[in-house]
């Protein structure tokens, strides 16, 4: 865990936990259903922090990340994680009263699948970035809305031409989100996969804007942010 701007990240930066991790997401790739594109969790509080540093706890949410929009049931994790039903329970329910988990919906005529599943939720991606008061100003003085706008047609068009580009290069291709109805949302009706993708897309198009462009270096040296 570590503190920057302001916002807490839990991450895990041990690499040969990584690596544990990704061998065992590796080796089960074929289960997955959606690819991930951003590599940590950002998180409000200590409390969810300290809830994501168990490393249980991590790789719940990791698996239930990747199972896409139908989620898992908590025996698939317990079994495939090798983590006693227990410790799964009481983590699922710590990571649904935190908001990372949500429980799908009953499927209609599915009488075999009584189960709950548990769906990792990323709605909540945008909204856990920016602190609250600043976001609360922001929003109250309508500059949100005033970007948004002003970004709005150069955003699509820029985007079209991303979505182009990985269809028509090999080399890309496999890491385009899938368009599957399986894959699109129970609660906000959209595909997590391709949300994901898309901020992936854009925040590290304005990271390299705000720390490698010549036009933000002067934005910021006529107003006397940078000599
Ligand atoms: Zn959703």
């Amino acid at each position: 865990m570590f503190v920057m701007g302001g916002t807490l990240y839990a991450i895990r930066s041990e690499k040969f936990k990584f690596q544990i991790l990704w061998n065992v997401v590796s080796a089960l790739s074929d289960l997955f259903r959606a690819r991930t594109y951003l590599t940590h969790f950002p998180v409000q509080s200590y409390l969810e922090a300290d809830v994501l540093s168990k490393e249980s706890t991590w790789n719940i949410l990791e698996y239930a990340r990747r199972a896409g929009a139908r989620g898992v049931t908590a025996e698939e994790l317990s079994k495939t994680l090798d983590l006693p039903a227990s410790v799964v329970y009481s983590t699922l329910k710590e990571l649904r009263r935190l908001g990372f988990v949500f429980i799908h919906p009953r499927e209609k005529g599915k009488s075999k699948d009584r189960k709950k599943r548990y769906v990792c939720d990323k709605s909540t991606w945008g909204k856990y970035g920016v602190d609250n008061d600043f976001l609360s100003a922001m929003t109250f003085a309508g500059i949100t809305d005033h970007v948004v706008e002003a970004l709005r047609p150069s955003l699509v068009g820029m985007l079209s031409k991303s979505f182009d580009e990985f269809k028509a290069k090999k080399e890309l291709k496999a890491f385009l989100p899938q368009a599957s109805p399986d894959n699109i949302c129970s609660k906000c009706g959209r595909s997590h996969e391709a949300m994901e993708f898309i901020y992936a897309i854009v925040l590290r198009a304005i990271d390299k804007f705000i720390t490698e462009s010549d036009e933000f270096r002067v934005f910021l040296v006529e107003r006397g942010y940078s000599k």
